[in-house]
Parts: structure tokens; sequence; C-alpha cells
């Protein structure tokens, strides 16, 4: 995470940052909204003012002490609250009555006057009005209205309502630093709290070695997204745990059968030469150094085809194999044995079956079953071959009447190097079943056992069409 800036600090930026727009663009219209409202309010207050003194002139004559009267005290209820000023001119422009604030600014009247009706003045006619300033950033608005005899002008200092919207910008101004620290703060706070699983997760992963594989990632139990990342993670690491004890497990049973014939030959080696020995006695021990030979090279070549196998069936290796050829073929080859040991091979009538593989691989699949069939089952017994196709799969079961494999024991013989009541000298390595499996696997099929208490019955399954 150095020189980068983390999640929860750029999430924190990137929402900060958001609600600064927003929160502007919402303050930004209210302003406008604020300020043509105080300026329309403004208008028409002065407009009402103006039109009451054309009213009183048209009543009472432009010059009468009614209408003085009049403009003095319209000029005194409109102070009490705003400063305000009105005025009255002759035809000549010259001034009749002035009363108010525009005492104090009489140089700053325009001495112009429009052309327009009295009636018109509520209309808010953009011509009778004019804005002018006066420092301090208030401007005042001045109105000019003809009337019977003269003009009459009203001067309203528009201070009120100015800082009306004023005071909302500086709110804004002064508050929006602050609470955009809050909302920073928070947002940090709320992005580290959301992150913490995260954390939690890299953690454990970095504890996580070859030696230390107990780890488990922390679930909430909130089933959010991060909690089922959790669930997936440790899923993950169950599989991999699984794998990780298979291999251990498989290396030292691999080194152990290894090493018992390579035992056996040292331990041979040392008595045939601790003395002179006649010829007989070093042909005897050559060939059983021969026999303890073999089957360290039947053990290593198992192992070379079961790492093979897992690798998986290439897409060169797949054809179009006759698995009921094939049968045929692995039965006839073991036909032999089977006769010497007096067991019956019985093959059904197989139907003709194709299913695409490797044929050498599905060749040596079904002579490690029939061959196990064979050398598991006592003289007399009988050891049979059927094959038929069910909902795209072609299903093999090799059958026989021999000494059985207890239920505990059925997932077990599948493991390499595992054979039931070890008897090291009994011909095979433990390795033709676990290889059969993994070669079926390749060919996206299965091997299983479903045996019975009398006898064995080992079943393939293999698709007949290519995944
Ligand atoms: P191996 O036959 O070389 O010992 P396998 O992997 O082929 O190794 O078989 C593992 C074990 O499963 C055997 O040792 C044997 O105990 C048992 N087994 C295999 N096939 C049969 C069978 N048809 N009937 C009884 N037991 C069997």
């Amino acid at each position: 995470m150095t020189g980068r800036l983390s999640i929860g600090a750029r999430w924190t930026l990137r929402f900060t940052g958001a609600l600064l727009v927003t929160v502007s663009i919402f303050a930004g219209i209210l302003y406008a909204q604020v300020s043509a409202r105080t300026q329309h309010d403004a208008r028409v207050f002065l407009a009402l003012r103006v039109k009451d003194l054309a009213t009183a002139v048209d009543r009472d004559g432009i010059d009468s002490e009614a209408t003085r009267n009049a403009l003095i005290r319209s000029v005194r209820v409109g102070e009490a609250d705003f400063k305000l000023g009105l005025q009255l001119f002759d035809e000549n422009r010259a001034l009749l009555v002035r009363g108010g604030s525009l005492e104090r600014h009489p140089q700053l009247l325009p001495r112009t006057v429009p052309e327009v009706e009295p009636s018109a003045v509520l209309a808010e006619q953009t011509a009778l009005f004019s804005e002018h300033d006066v420092g301090e950033n208030y401007p005042y608005l001045l109105m000019t209205l003809p009337v019977e005899g003269g003009v009459a002008q009203g001067f309203l200092y528009q201070r009120q309502f100015v800082r009306a919207a004023r005071d909302l910008r500086n709110q804004f101004l002064y508050t929006a630093p602050m609470m955009l620290l809050i909302v920073a703060g928070m947002g940090y706070l709320l992005a580290r709290g959301s992150l913490q699983p995260i954390k939690d997760i890299t953690a454990t992963a970095q504890r996580i070695s070859g030696t230390h594989m107990e780890e488990t990632i922390p679930t909430s139990g909130s089933r959010d997204e991060l909690d089922e990342l959790a669930g997936t993670l440790n899923a993950m690491m169950d599989r991999v745990r699984e794998g990780f004890a298979r291999t251990r497990r498989f290396s030292a049973n691999a080194a152990h059968e290894l090493r018992t014939p390579l035992n056996r030959m040292r331990g041979r080696l040392e008595v045939t030469l601790e003395k002179e020995r006649t010829p007989d006695e070093y042909r005897e021990a050559l060939g059983d150094l021969m026999h303890d030979v073999e089957h360290l090279s039947e053990g290593v070549h198992g192992l070379m085809r079961l790492a093979q196998s897992e690798a998986g069936l290439s897409d060169e290796q797949r054809v179009d194999v006759d698995l009921s050829g094939l049968l045929m073929e692995v039965t006839s080859f073991f036909e032999p044995l089977a006769d010497e040991k007096r067991i019956t091979l019985d093959v059904a009538d197989l139907p003709p079956i194709t299913v695409p593989g490797d044929p050498s691989w599905l060749h040596q699949v079904f002579a490690n079953l029939v061959h196990n069939a064979i050398k598991y089952t006592p003289e007399g017994g009988t050891v049979s071959v059927e094959a038929a196709v069910h909902a795209g799969d072609a299903t093999v079961v090799v059958r026989d009447t021999g000494i059985g494999i207890a239920p505990e024991e059925a997932e077990r013989i599948f493991e390499p190097f595992h054979r039931v009541g070890a008897k090291p000298d009994a011909p095979g390595v433990g390795l033709g079943l676990p290889l059969a499996r993994e070669l079926v696997r390749a060919h996206g099929g299965a091997l299983n056992l479903m045996s019975g208490s009398d006898g064995s019955d080992f079943v393939v399954r293999l698709p007949t069409r290519s995944a």
C-alpha cells in the first residue's frame, strides 16, 4: 500500500468530492432563488408606495397640502422597516416635495422620466426601475413614474433585501469546510469499518503457509459479498488442505514402498557377500534380487503413469475407441491366467459401444480390474465382464466371486499404496486401482466399487460423447 492511497482513503476523497459538488449545486440554486425573490419583493414594495403617491396626486392635485401630507405619511410608514424616500416634481422638473432617505442622496437622482401610464406600475415595468449603488455593496432601487402634472419618484435602499441572500451565501461558505471535514472523517471511518473484513482476509492469507494451513478466515454471518468471499476462500482452503494432505500421504507412502524392496535387496546382498558362495547360491540370490528389482520397477512405472494421468487426457490422445473390442482383447489376454487358477472368465454378449478416449489408457484400466478380480478370487470362482449404454454413458461392470472388500475399505483401496490385509510379498504394489480411477477420470468418467458380501463389483462409467 506504500506510495498509493488505500481504498478507504480513495473512497473518502471521492465521496467528499461528490458531496461538495452536490451541495454547491444545491446552494447555488437556493442562492439564485432567494436573490430573485428578494429583488421581486423590493420592486413590489417600492411600486406600492409610489402608486399610493400617484393616487394622492390624482385625487388632490400635485401641488396640494393633502398630497404633501400623504407623501410624508407614506414615507414614515415605510421607513419603519426600510430606508425609503419619495419626491414629486412639477412639469418643469422643479422639486415640489421630498421625504425620507432621499434627502441624504439628492445628487443621485436621475432626471429622465420614462413614458409609462401610472396604471402600469404594478406590472413591474422594467423601464420604471433603475438600480444604483451607494457603496458598501448595497444597491438602491429607484422608480420614476409620470403623474398628473409632474413626476413621482421613489427610492428604496435594498440593504435588508440583499442581506438575506448574502447571509445565506456566507453561511454556506463558512459552514461548508466544516461540513466537508465532518463528512470526510465519517466517510473514512465508515470505509475503514467496511473494509475491515478484507484486512482480516489479507492477514489470514499471509499467515497461511505449508506448515501453517489450519487458519480460517473469520466470517461474520452477514451473508454480504465480503462474507461470501470469506466463505469461498475458506472452502478453497479446505480443498487445498485436502490436496496437500493427499500429496503428503502419497509421498510418504511412495518413499516407504520403494524403501522396503531396497532394504530387502540390501540385506540379501549383505548376507550373500558375507562368505564365499557356490554358483547355485549366487544364482538363487540373483534370482531373488531380480524379483525385487521387478517389484521396484513396477512401483516406479506405476508412479509415473499416475503422475501422467493426473495431468489429464489431451485432445490428440482422444480417438474413437471400440470399447467392446477392447474388453474382448483384455479378457482373452487374461484367459490363460484364469484357466491356471480354474476360474471361469465370463464375458457377456457385448453390444457395440464406442467411446472417445485413449485406447492404451482404457486398456490399462480394464486390465487392472480383470487382473485384480482374478487375483482376489479363489480357485473355482467366477469373473464376469458386462457392458451397456445408459443415458449417453457406457457402463462396464467387472464382477467377481472373490474375497470381497469390507465396506470401510471401499474408498481407501483407491488411495495409492493402500492394500487390504497388507501382505508385502503379494504381487502388486497398491497402485492399480488409484491409477485406474485417475485414468477413468481423465476420460470424464468414474470408477466405483459396488461390492456385496460375496465378491466385488467394480463399475466403470464412461461418457460416449466428448465433453
Ligand atoms: P494391488 O492389487 O497391486 O494390491 P490395487 O490398487 O489394484 O493394488 O488394489 C488395492 C487393494 O484393493 C488390493 O491390495 C486388494 O486388497 C484390494 N482389491 C482390489 N481389487 C479387489 C478385488 N477384485 N477383490 C478384493 N479385493 C480387491
